[in-house]
């Protein structure tokens, strides 16, 4: 028996940053949700690189990951989040938009003479990783979250009602993940945000989140089905080894919504 508030509902999409954050954080959940034969959708936003050279950040990345080129990571990690949702009853949708630690700034082209385009520096919108982890967005990402956006909304037009939209809290501070948080609030504010795993075990800032979020409370956790997320998980196999220095631990899933007397969630 599912908790009177998703029984609500038939479609779930989860708005997942990267190719395995919905998984990681809610593998529970999306198979307790299939398993009482409900639609769930996983959509991935940043599931692309752009060409060397890299931020200091994605090189690093590359490196733990044991890839020397980025396009064959992606190609692979795409083929993992297929089998991983495949496994767990879920449909699957990649979106085309590039990963914060390898995105670079456009260049001003109303401002540029052709000279000082063809010279022009490249540059990252992350220079490294205490930029892209501090759980801000850059500047320089403003059109890019409008445009993800638009996006969100053209899927979100495209469901048949009703339907509950998921997205991460966005603790750890990655950007991604705040962008994609932000974004979906703006379509939706009656979103339940998930916390991030495996972020939410080194860092407790989910605190952080709730003063800036005023009025969201954890309306219910998740520890079933461990067995079925477990194996989801390992299905990531060029990113188990990057997260998980020995076992995956055990760790209960977080949900959050905003405070409301009337709605039952137990
Ligand atoms: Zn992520």
């Amino acid at each position: 028996m599912l908790n009177p508030f998703l029984e609500k509902f038939q479609n779930f999409v989860f708005f997942s940053p990267h190719l395995d954050d919905a998984v990681l954080s809610c593998g529970s959940l999306i198979y307790e949700l299939t398993s009482h034969s409900k639609e769930v959708l996983v959509v991935s936003i940043f599931t692309r690189s752009t060409q060397p050279p890299n931020s200091t950040q994605a090189e690093e990345f590359l490196d733990e990951c044991g890839y020397l080129d980025a396009g064959k990571l992606f190609s692979d990690r795409k083929t993992e989040d297929i089998n991983a949702l495949t496994y767990l009853g879920a449909k699957y949708l990649h979106l085309k938009f590039i990963d914060a630690a390898w995105r670079v700034v456009e260049p001003n082209i109303a401002n540029s003479s052709q000279f000082r385009l063809r010279n022009i520096k490249r540059q990252h919108v992350y220079k490294d990783a205490r930029v892209q982890f501090s759980g801000r967005i850059s500047i320089h990402d403003k059109r890019l979250k409008r445009i993800v956006g638009e996006e969100f909304t053209a899927i979100a037009n495209r469901q048949i009602q009703p339907t509950l939209y998921l997205a991460p809290v966005g603790v750890g501070g990655h950007a991604d993940h705040i962008l994609v948080r932000d974004a979906v609030l703006k379509i939706n504010p009656e979103v339940i945000l998930w916390e991030d795993f495996p972020y939410n075990v080194a860092t407790a800032d989910i605190d952080k989140f709730r003063k800036e979020h005023a009025g969201y409370i954890n309306v219910f956790n998740l520890s079933k089905n461990w067995l079925q997320k477990n194996q989801a998980i390992k299905l990531y196999k060029s990113q188990v080894p990057v997260l998980f220095k020995k076992e995956i631990p055990k760790t209960a899933e977080k949900y959050y919504f905003r405070s409301s007397k009337n709605l039952k969630f137990e």
